[in-house]
């Protein structure tokens, strides 16, 4: 054997040698890089988070066995395209979960945090706060890997809603309260300003509503009120707002009214309705109701002179024998 086949040979040995120690440790270091990986998921899943980890480029999803509990999948369910993803999530905030990723995907933000509703596999609703990071690049600084969590934040979301309802709705009959009337007509009146058009306010007062509690009870002035606020719903538009501003006292908006004389329509077709008897608790109640309205712009420019203006409509409404509506006009404040 010559001695270039020894060289040939021991070179090939030594090749062989230097290739396993590399691929040796090439395999240590993934599992390493694997085992770390599954330690921070680890840590991640014991905070209570659910962990999805998104290969952009071939577009699976991976979810983590808490993420799918979260929401009553089965491990059948761990591995999705994002676009089956996208149709779990609710399709009020379906858009702007996309804006938010994409926005963060191209650059225009550095971190993606995200609180949007998840439809759960047996269609009830959670809320969860999602965040995310890009942790994988290819040579062109295009992601390749996102990986996120899902925090459950369901019950902070509707303890905000009962707050947000307790300040701007009436507890007794779920109508708009004074504060967020206020804020609609604020905004009714804006919109007549810009488009020149005009809109009237209602003040509402029921007759005699004081002699119902005192002979059959405040429980059943309650479920009166009640009922008298459904056919207040029930005799305006939608886009009109029906609001309790407190005792027997309502409110109604109408921001899109062309003609005084429309106005004086829904009022009386309020005052038909409540003129229907109630029955409650096996007791027939009759009850009635005084009417005032003023107009923007012929009887004030602003929100406060137009309810001020709206009440002293109804108190004359009263003073002329309850049961009717009034327009306002300028000798009433005068007389007043
Ligand atoms: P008028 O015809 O002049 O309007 O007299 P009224 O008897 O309707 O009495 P008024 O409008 O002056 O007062 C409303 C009454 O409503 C006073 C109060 O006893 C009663 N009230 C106020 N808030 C509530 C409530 O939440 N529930 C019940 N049941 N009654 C209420
Ligand atoms: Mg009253």
């Amino acid at each position: 054997m010559s001695i270039w086949l020894y060289y040939g040979l021991a070179i090939a040995v030594l090749l062989i040698v230097v290739i396993s120690v590399f691929a040796y440790r090439f395999a240590m270091l993934l599992q390493q890089l694997h085992a770390s990986e599954e330690r921070w998921k680890f840590a991640l899943e014991g905070a209570g988070d659910g962990v999805w980890d998104w290969d952009v480029k071939a577009d699976d999803v991976v979810f983590s066995p808490r993420y799918c509990e979260m929401y009553g999948f089965t491990d059948d369910d761990v591995t999705l395209k994002s676009k089956q993803w996208q149709e779990r999530i609710h399709p009020d905030d379906r858009e702007r979960v996309r804006i938010d990723v994409q926005a963060y995907l191209d650059g225009e933000t550095d971190h993606y945090v995200n609180e949007h509703q998840v439809i759960c596999k047996d269609g009830s609703i959670k809320w969860a706060l999602s965040r995310g990071m890009i942790v994988s690049r290819d040579d062109e600084g295009k992601p390749l890997r996102m990986i996120g969590t899902h925090a459950d934040i369901t019950e902070r979301k509707n303890i905000e809603q009962k707050i947000r309802m307790m300040a701007h709705y009436d507890s007794l009959t779920e109508l708009p309260n004074r504060i967020l009337i206020d804020d609609r007509l604020k905004q009714a009146l804006a919109q007549a300003r810009r488009e020149n058009k005009s809109l009237a306010l209602m003040f509402l007062d029921l007759d005699k509503f004081k002699p119902v509690n005192d002979t059959l009870g405040h429980d059943i002035g309650d479920v009166l009120l009640k009922q008298v606020a459904k056919r207040l719903q029930l005799s305006v538009r939608a886009s009109d707002t029906v609001a309790r501003i407190g005792g027997d006292e309502f409110i109604v908006l109408l921001p899109t009214i062309d003609q005084t004389q429309d106005a004086v329509i829904v009022g009386e077709k309020i005052l038909e309705t409540l003129n229907q008897p109630f029955e409650i608790a096996s007791h027939k109640l009759s009850i009635s109701s005084s009417i005032g309205i003023a107009f923007f712009p012929q009887d004030a420019d602003d929100e406060h002179t137009l309810l001020v203006n709206a009440d002293t409509a109804m108190y004359h409404s009263k003073n002329a024998g309850r049961n009717n509506v009034k327009l306002y006009s300028e000798h009433m404040k005068k007389s007043n």
